[in-house]
């Protein structure tokens, strides 16, 4: 054998040393678990990750799946589940199934249809309310376009006088029994769509004995200025109508299944005994028709001199005196129906047994061009930019979970029963749920609603990627939406909100305690979040009114897509989980401080019925502490599996499984929908309500009882949590 020369030695040597210097750093680097500003160690994966979402192949996923209605339980929404079963199992993720489930969902009667009439002194109906919005040009030949109506309306006739009762919501119905000692009961109630849920609304008709309920879009709300209606513009025509469920299911998912996955086997509820369902008929119509029943509803105002603030009343009235009935003719259906959600999934390398999910639904009320396939044309590209990824090498640590939601528009009842179906798998093993409902709302900057420990995720991943808006080329999204949206009382970041409900992160978070959060292109509200946009559930929410409106470039869309697809890559992804608690413990202080202040206005009651906060204060206080010394050692400590799953169940740790008052699928102790609003998200919610309008209570001794008891819930809770935060042993 040649005897190695001198050089061979040393180079031999070099690379050696080399290959043992880089060894060692890549071990010491991987051992040390990175904070949050820190969390990947495939950050190259990212970027291309992120890249490889393109604004065109957005445009076409959303023109592809809104050419056709598809509606939950329809032939059409199954047939687009099918294709999206199979282009995600082209795009290369490991497994893609269906999951199907048998809900309750509800139908106008086709023999039928559902109106409401004025009806004069003899009975006879001198108008009708429109059967149908004006099909928009080009979607004239297209069938199974379902007319406006309130899912899951009572059925019935209802005859009476009108009331109208602002937004119908809690404060409204009060002030008009209270204030003005109008009663409504065996009355006719109509309302305008907006600020609530339409839900909550028809639970207020229903509390007050209205006998039945008619909601209607007001320009005031559903009408920007020098704006067009579609298709000229953004704006609603005078005969579009907001469809939607008017369910209180506060949780539930299917009616007939609560708690347990609606199969084949599963035992059913008989449809009286359903959760949720309004006892009187319900239905919607636009301002066309609004005109005209309010024209006579007017003077039963003016008599008893009210002033009418809604713009529609204020500038559109011919002033009539009749005082005449309407009628309401509802032949809604309820019919058990299958419906179908898809599953995709990535099995995680190195922790195949933690599971990021990212969400979002399928059904549409007619084409679903914003609501939701904005939301689903995002996912499916993000899906296929996983593929993509796995395809070069890439796996991420944990499992990714995608899923395409059915009958969202009836109660959120496709995520709900998946939840339920998987609740013992997801308690123990899911990290974080994102949600993927419609990606834009409006033109002006990003809207981010989630739990606390994700604000740091969201203000890092912002950073990364840049704005879409034209002109702020160079510009991060993070930069272009703190100028739009700043949180001004409370911090100099973009503002965060707290999440509310209804969409499908709710089992997700508020029944099983998952980190969640939600992001999309909203409008320029500063204050009111939650009447939607104008063409909202109607006929013209189509693919052009984001081509031609919305989102022309599809630019923004794609950074919604890059916002959720990040937070999914990044929690899947990171070694270290990066989820914040010190953020956590910030909000628990500053809810507490709320609602200790809210307690304040009744300071003679608090003396007298020793009700004290001092308990709560010092569990935020212990719960601060902890946060603060477990991202000390997180620097320090090698134990990454065991804190990990720490940070993964503190979410977990706020759950009472005995639920909030009356409401036993809301059991999240810190954040609940409002029992006013479900749109609306309430911290503290049992001491809120517990609380809520105290000063009018029957029995003061017990209510006061109730919020004490309510303050020790609160207080045990948050302690609780702390101590999952501190050293195991
Ligand atoms: N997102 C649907 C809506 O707002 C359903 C909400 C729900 O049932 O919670 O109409
Ligand atoms: N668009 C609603 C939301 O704000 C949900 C829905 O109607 O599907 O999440
Ligand atoms: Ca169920
Ligand atoms: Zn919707
Ligand atoms: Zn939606």
């Amino acid at each position: 054998m040649r005897k190695e020369s001198r050089w061979i030695r040393w180079i031999k040597w070099i690379v050696i040393v080399t290959v043992l210097f880089v060894l060692g750093f890549c071990i010491g680097w991987f051992a040390k678990p990175s904070n949050t500003q820190n969390h990947t160690d495939s950050s190259h994966y990212l970027k291309d990750f992120l890249e490889e979402m393109k604004a065109d192949k957005i445009r076409e996923h959303l023109r592809k799946f809104t050419q056709l209605p598809h509606l939950a339980g329809t032939e059409q929404n199954l047939k687009y589940a099918e294709q999206i079963m199979k282009e995600w199992q082209m795009f290369g993720i490991d497994s893609v199934e269906m999951v199907p489930y048998d809900v309750l969902l509800s139908y106008p009667n086709e023999s039928q249809p559902n109106y409401i009439s004025i009806v004069d002194h003899l009975g006879n109906e001198v108008f009708n309310t429109s059967l149908a919005e004006p099909v928009p040009q080009g979607y004239e030949d297209i069938s199974n376009i379902v007319p406006p109506y309130s899912a899951f309306s009572a059925k019935g006739q209802p005859e009476g006088d009108l009331v109208y009762v602002n937004y119908g919501r809690t404060e409204d119905f009060s002030q008009l029994q209270r204030e003005m000692g109008i009663n409504v009961t065996g009355k006719i109630v109509i309302v305008r769509y907006g600020k609530i849920f339409r839900g909550n609304k028809v639970k207020n008709a229903v509390l007050a004995g209205a006998k039945g309920i008619i909601m209607f879009s007001d320009p005031a709300d559903y009408w920007a200025d020098g704006i067009q209606p579609y298709p000229d513009g953004w704006n609603l025509p005078g005969r579009g109508v907001q469809r939607g469920n008017v369910l209180n299911l506060n949780g539930a998912g299917d009616p007939l299944t609560p708690g347990y996955p609606a199969k084949e086997y599963t035992y059913r509820f008989s449809p009286e005994d359903g959760v949720g369902l309004p006892k009187i008929p319900v239905h919607p119509i636009g301002f066309h028709d609004a005109f005209r029943l309010l024209k006579y509803e007017f003077f039963f105002f003016h008599f008893k001199h009210l002033v009418i603030m809604t713009n529609l009343l204020e500038h559109c009235f011919h002033f009539h005196f009749h005082l005449e009935k309407v009628r309401m003719n509802i032949h809604t259906n309820n019919q058990v129906t299958r419906i179908y959600n898809v599953i995709g999934k990535i099995r995680g390398a190195q922790e195949p047994d933690r599971y990021v999910i990212l969400g979002g639904h399928r059904d549409a009320w007619v084409f679903g061009g914003i609501d939701p396939m904005s939301g689903a044309a995002v996912v499916h590209e993000t899906v296929r930019s996983a593929g993509r990824l796995l395809s070069t090498g890439w796996r991420p640590r944990r499992t990714i979970i995608f899923a395409s939601w059915d009958a969202e528009e009836f109660g959120l009842l496709g995520s709900t029963e998946w939840a339920e179906d998987n609740a013992r798998l997801l308690q123990e093993r899911a990290v974080a749920y994102i949600n993927a409902d419609s990606a834009i709302e409006g033109m002006y900057t990003l809207r981010v609603d989630c739990t606390p420990s994700l604000h740091t995720l969201v203000y890092d991943i912002t950073k990364q990627i840049p704005s879409p808006e034209e002109g702020e080329e160079g510009v991060s999204l993070y930069k272009s939406w703190h100028k739009r949206d700043n949180w001004t009382n409370d911090r100099d970041a973009p503002r965060i909100s707290k999440l509310g409900s209804g969409s499908d992160f709710e089992a997700y978070f508020i029944r099983l305690g998952i980190a969640s959060g939600r992001a999309r292109y909203t409008k320029n509200t500063k204050t009111e979040r939650y009447s939607s946009y104008p063409v909202y559930h109607s006929v013209y929410e189509t693919f052009e009114i984001v081509e031609k409106f919305y989102d022309p470039s599809f630019k923004r869309l794609q950074a919604v897509a890059q916002v959720r697809g990040a937070l999914i890559f990044l929690l899947a992804d990171s070694q270290l989980l990066p989820l914040d608690v010190n953020e956590y413990a910030d909000s628990l202080r500053k809810y507490a401080q709320s609602i200790a202040q809210l307690a304040q206005k009744n300071l003679v009651e608090m003396e007298t019925y020793k009700v004290s906060f001092d308990s709560l204060f010092s569990a935020v206080e212990n719960f601060t502490v902890a946060a603060r010394d477990f991202h000390e050692r997180l620097q320090t400590l090698n134990k990454l599996r065991i804190m990990n799953d720490q940070l993964m169940y503190l979410e977990r740790a706020f759950i009472d499984p005995l639920g909030l008052p009356g409401r036993p699928f809301y059991r999240h102790v810190i954040f609940a929908p409002s029992s006013h609003n479900k749109y609306a998200g309430e911290s503290f919610p049992g001491i809120y309500d517990a609380l809520f309008d105290i000063q009018n209570s029957a029995d003061p001794a017990k209510a006061w009882e109730e919020v004490k008891r309510q303050i020790s819930i609160a207080a045990f809770t948050v302690h609780a949590a702390a101590m999952t935060l501190t050293p195991p042993a």
